[in-house]
């Protein structure tokens, strides 16, 4: 499979997966826009370099939000890229103040390609709550701010650019809600 047609695939399958999603912001954008901006920052940060690592980040809530399979991937888009998603997706058997907490425990096991990837996710997460807020009480957002911090101490060291981007988020996060 070509390049070109790995990753309008891998966007055509994630817009399938995710049409009825909407964000949690303000704006109600389609769920689809996240997905386009972490595949974005990851690409940007790389130089392009590194094609499955964008259908992954493309890919990167299939699991998590949709039911996908890990063999669904692998069928679709090969092994790599099915790795790179499951190495990134929670396991949602468990409740969600554990997902949280284990996310920040295993962050700095993880491959330097999946650091990228959640950190451009941790980034896209934090500055669409600056754009486009949710309703929540700023007690809240405070603290997704230092539980996204938390996660991103254990994924530094990969790519410079993400973390400038994920750092400035961050701080225009806390600007609005200090
Ligand atoms: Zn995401």
């Amino acid at each position: 499979m070509s390049d070109s047609v790995l990753l309008a695939r891998a966007f055509h399958y994630a817009c399938k997966c995710h049409a009825q999603q909407k964000r949690k912001g303000a704006a109600g954008e389609p769920y689809v826009n996240h997905l386009a901006d972490v595949a974005r920052r990851v690409a940007e940060a790389t130089n392009g370099t590194d094609i499955n690592l964008i259908a992954a980040a493309l890919l990167h809530d299939t699991i998590e939000d949709v039911g996908v399979s890990r063999d669904d991937l692998v069928i679709a888009f090969g092994e790599d890229v099915a790795a790179l998603v499951v190495e990134v997706s929670d396991d949602k058997r468990l409740d969600k103040a554990e997902r949280k907490r284990l996310q920040v425990v295993n962050a700095a096991g993880k491959s330097d390609r999946a650091k990228m990837l959640k950190l451009a996710d941790k980034a896209s997460n934090v500055r669409a709550m600056v754009v486009s807020p949710p309703g929540w009480p700023d007690r809240r957002k405070r603290d997704y701010a230092d539980w996204a911090e938390a996660v991103a101490a254990g994924l530094r060291g990969v790519n410079e650019t993400l973390e400038v981007e994920l750092d400035a988020a961050l701080e225009a996060l806390r600007a609005h809600y200090r």
